[in-house]
Parts: structure tokens; C-alpha cells; sequence
């Protein structure tokens, strides 16, 4: 299987990419956030739960996401492997999808991390916002928390892969196409060397 981890700060183009992904490599997209908004429409108990994190700019905890995510991932008994798209967000959540891809026979290929900075991650938000109607893009104190929350939770699970030599930074700044032929020379490479 081919299994993705596609990282980076909110805002950094993971959904814009990963759509781009799973159609070229077949793969099954996994996005927490996604999944999280679509219980929110859904008006689900998880959905409501989801929401009070999501509004502050928090993460929803480690045992409610993990949970979500693995019942999520055992809907697909064969595929040819995953993009988790904003999972995992914590060194919990890391430790959590090892175990629980061990336990399917397999493991997670390449983290492939979009870098971007704060300024432009700021900009697209805002715009994003406007676009899309998402409450949690048109708030810049919420913006900022999510980024900040980035910086303390998310990003130390850099180096949980890096230590694993799996961890890819790619530049995400530029045009889509540019940034997915980066994204696609990475993996073309790891799927050459297995
Ligand atoms: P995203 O669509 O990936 O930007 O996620 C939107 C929001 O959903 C985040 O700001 C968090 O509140 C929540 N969320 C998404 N994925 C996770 C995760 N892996 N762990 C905890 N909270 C998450």
C-alpha cells in the first residue's frame, strides 16, 4: 500500500492537493477536518462535540479524532492505500496511526509536508474564508490560534517521521500545478525504491 501522510500548517493547500492525489494515485482520502464538518451538517453528537473545538480554534481530543479515524479507515478493506489529510495532528495521533496500520499489515510510506509562511498561510485564510463560508477562516483570532496550535502540537510530529526517514518538505508556495508536480516527483521516487 501506498500510505501518505500529507502535513502542513492550516492553510498550506493539503485538501487542494490531496484532491489532486488520490485521483492520480487512486488512493482513499482521509480528511479529519472533513469529516468532522460533515457530522457538523449532519448534527451528530460527534458533530456538536467537533464544533465547540473547532469554533476556538482547538484541537478536538486525541481519543475522539483517533477513534473517528480508524472507524473511518475500516471501511475500506483493500484499498491501494491512504492520504490522511490533516491527521495526525498530535505526536499521540502519530504514535495511534502506527499502530493502528501495523495492525492491517501495513505502514505509512512518506510524510510529505507542505511549508509555507505565516503571512501568505494568514492571506489564504482570510480569502478562504470568503469563499467558502468556513467560521473558523473568517476569524483572524482563530486563524492565529490554529497556527499557533501548529507550531506547539502539530509540527513536533515532524521529526516522529524524520527519525523514521520518512519526513519530505516540499515548498508550497507557488502555483497548484507546480507544487503537485513536487508532491508527485517525491512519491514516483519512494514507489521507484519499493
Ligand atoms: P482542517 O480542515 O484540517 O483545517 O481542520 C479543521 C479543524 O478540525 C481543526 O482546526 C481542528 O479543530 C479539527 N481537527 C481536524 N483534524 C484534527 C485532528 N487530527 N486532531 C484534532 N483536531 C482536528
Amino acid at each position: 500500500m501506498l500510505n501518505i501522510v500529507l502535513f502542513g500548517p492550516p492553510g498550506s493547500g493539503k485538501g487542494t492537493q490531496a484532491a489532486k492525489l488520490v485521483e492520480k494515485y487512486s488512493l482513499i482520502h482521509l480528511s479529519t477536518g472533513d469529516i468532522f464538518r460533515a457530522n457538523i451538517k449532519g448534527e451528530t453528537e460527534l458533530g456538536t462535540l467537533a464544533k465547540s473545538y473547532m469554533d476556538k480554534g482547538q484541537l478536538v481530543p486525541d481519543e475522539v479524532t483517533i477513534g473517528m479515524l480508524q472507524s473511518e479507515a475500516d471501511k475500506y478493506e483493500a484499498p491501494k492505500g491512504f492520504i490522511f489529510d490533516g491527521f495526525p495532528r498530535t505526536m499521540d495521533q502519530a504514535v495511534a496511526l502506527d499502530q493502528y496500520l501495523s495492525g492491517r499489515a501495513t505502514s505509512i510510506s512518506m510524510m510529505l509536508s507542505l511549508e509555507v509562511d505565516e503571512e501568505e498561510l494568514k492571506k489564504r485564510l482570510l480569502l478562504r474564508g470568503k469563499d467558502s463560508g468556513r467560521a473558523d477562516d473568517q476569524n483572524p483570532e482563530v486563524i492565529q490560534n490554529r497556527i499557533d496550535v501548529y507550531h506547539r502540537d502539530t509540527a513536533p510530529a515532524k521529526a516522529y517521521y524524520s527519525a523514521q526517514n520518512k519526513y519530505c518538505g516540499i515548498n508550497g508556495v507557488g502555483a497548484i500545478e507546480d507544487i503537485f508536480n513536487l508532491l508527485c516527483t517525491e512519491i514516483d521516487r519512494f514507489a521507484a525504491a519499493v
